[in-house]
């Protein structure tokens, strides 16, 4: 039988009666002839509280124990899952991801799928089972502890159950109706999008857009998943939400097709470090192996040999870079100044494959905010995408005064 993998986020399953809700979709692509592999997240607000209870242990905990606690929420949704599917005469039965079993690596809290093997699963179904309930973003290292993907990694076990098991399809049912050219929360004039290539969902998931794991994306782009994005609150029909597809297959799209925002930046500036070959590896080795994920690098001009270095990073992480530094300078492998940061900036980004082929575009982003008088910290560009480092308090501004200077409000 033709498989679907269909993934329900935490507000989909955030009570039993939207689980019911849920299952009946389950149950309808049942009875079309499907076997379904059901993905579930916890219970919306579940993970949340869960990274709070470790977080109040300590502030540098054990990274097997923290996967060990906020893999739980899902084991919670699965297994009601299974249950209300057997109440509907549906035969289901829940996984979690050491019972597949999942395969990742050993990064613990960031871990990345290895393998799934498909026996087991397909094995029930043979034997009549028709919906596998799997428990989404959690899997097992290879020393046997169970690891989590990342916050949003149940998309990621989604796409990763489509390619491993040849899915007809990936639907990822949430609260929104699919993918929109904004965050529809920030502005009314988002708009939903009925297709968008992978690049730019990759570049908008990157860049903060959170309706997607970003290592979903990548997946679903590698294995050529067909991958949808639909409201589990809507009435089912062929053609809803959002297809992220090839670009070869989107006829006409507006150059810039969306533009993502990441609330929780920071800034960090090391002031007068030493301009020498090698110094940009002295500082940025360390704050990898410290896990600091750097986002945008500024090197300042050199002045009487000495320079300042600036860098982003999700704010969550400042105290862990600002150890690194130290440390690094205590070792003498570095020198600096001071180390300055801003922890009050949002980074703000449009993002379109139409940039590829026509100029302006980041001059066009700049006018539009120097017409709302906001200042631009940081710059980064690449071949689709333009993003800029502001005020955390002007964030919601650049973003609907963006959204309107390229017209996303309408189709190309
Ligand atoms: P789930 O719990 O179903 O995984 P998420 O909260 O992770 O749902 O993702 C859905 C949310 O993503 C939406 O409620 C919306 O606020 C947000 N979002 C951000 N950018 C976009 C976008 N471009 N299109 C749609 N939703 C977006
Ligand atoms: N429950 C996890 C989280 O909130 C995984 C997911 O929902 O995708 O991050
Ligand atoms: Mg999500």
């Amino acid at each position: 039988m033709p498989t679907l993998v269909m993934k329900f986020g935490g507000t989909s399953v955030a009570t039993l009666d939207r689980i019911r809700r849920a299952a009946k979709r389950v149950g309808r692509e049942v009875a079309n002839g499907y076997d379904v592999i059901v993905i579930v997240s916890a219970m919306s607000g579940e993970t949340n509280k869960l990274v709070g209870f470790v977080e109040e242990t300590g502030s540098f905990y054990d990274a097997r124990e923290y996967d060990a606690v906020v893999s739980s929420g899902e084991n919670v949704t699965a297994g009601l899952m299974a249950l209300t599917l057997q109440e509907m005469d549906v035969p289901a039965r829940s996984w979690q991801g050491w019972q597949v079993p999942l395969l990742t690596t050993s990064a613990h809290a960031s871990a990345r799928i290895e393998e799934i093997p498909t026996d087991n699963i397909n094995g029930k179904f043979a034997e009549g089972m028709r919906v596998a309930v799997v428990a989404g973003f959690q899997g097992i290292s290879p020393e046997g502890r169970i690891t989590t993907l990342g916050r949003g990694g149940s998309d990621t076990t989604a796409v990763a159950f489509a390619a491993a098991f040849g899915a007809e399809r990936c639907d990822i049912y949430t609260d929104v109706d699919g993918v929109y050219t904004t965050d529809p929360r920030i502005t009314s004039k988002a708009r939903k999008l009925d297709k968008i290539s992978f690049e730019e969902m990759l570049e908008l998931a990157s860049l903060g857009a959170k309706v997607l794991q970003t290592r979903s994306v990548e997946l679903a782009m590698r294995y050529n998943v067909r991958l949808r994005v639909l409201s589990s609150f809507e009435e089912m029909s062929d053609n809803a939400g959002t297809l992220v597809c090839a670009e070869e297959d989107i006829m006409e799209s507006n150059v810039v097709a969306g533009v993502a925002y990441s609330r929780e930046e920071a800034k960090m500036t090391l002031q007068s470090v030493e301009d020498r070959p090698g110094i940009a590896a002295a500082i940025f080795g360390p704050l990898a192996e410290a896990g600091v994920n750097v986002d945008m690098i500024v090197q300042n001009i050199s002045d009487g040999g000495m320079t300042d270095m600036t860098f982003s990073c999700p704010v969550g992480e400042v105290a862990r870079a600002e150890k690194a530094m130290a440390d690094a300078k205590a070792a003498g492998d570095i020198g600096f100044a001071g180390l300055v940061a801003d922890t009050d900036v949002a980074k703000v980004s449009i993002v379109g494959i139409g940039m590829r082929s026509h100029a302006g575009v980041a001059a066009k982003m700049f006018q539009t905010l120097r017409d709302e008088g906001v200042n631009i910290k940081v710059i980064t560009t690449s071949e689709i995408k333009v993003s800029v480092l502001i005020d955390r308090k002007y964030m919601e501004l650049a973003v609907q005064a963006l959204h309107d200077a390229f017209g996303l409000e309408k189709a190309a």
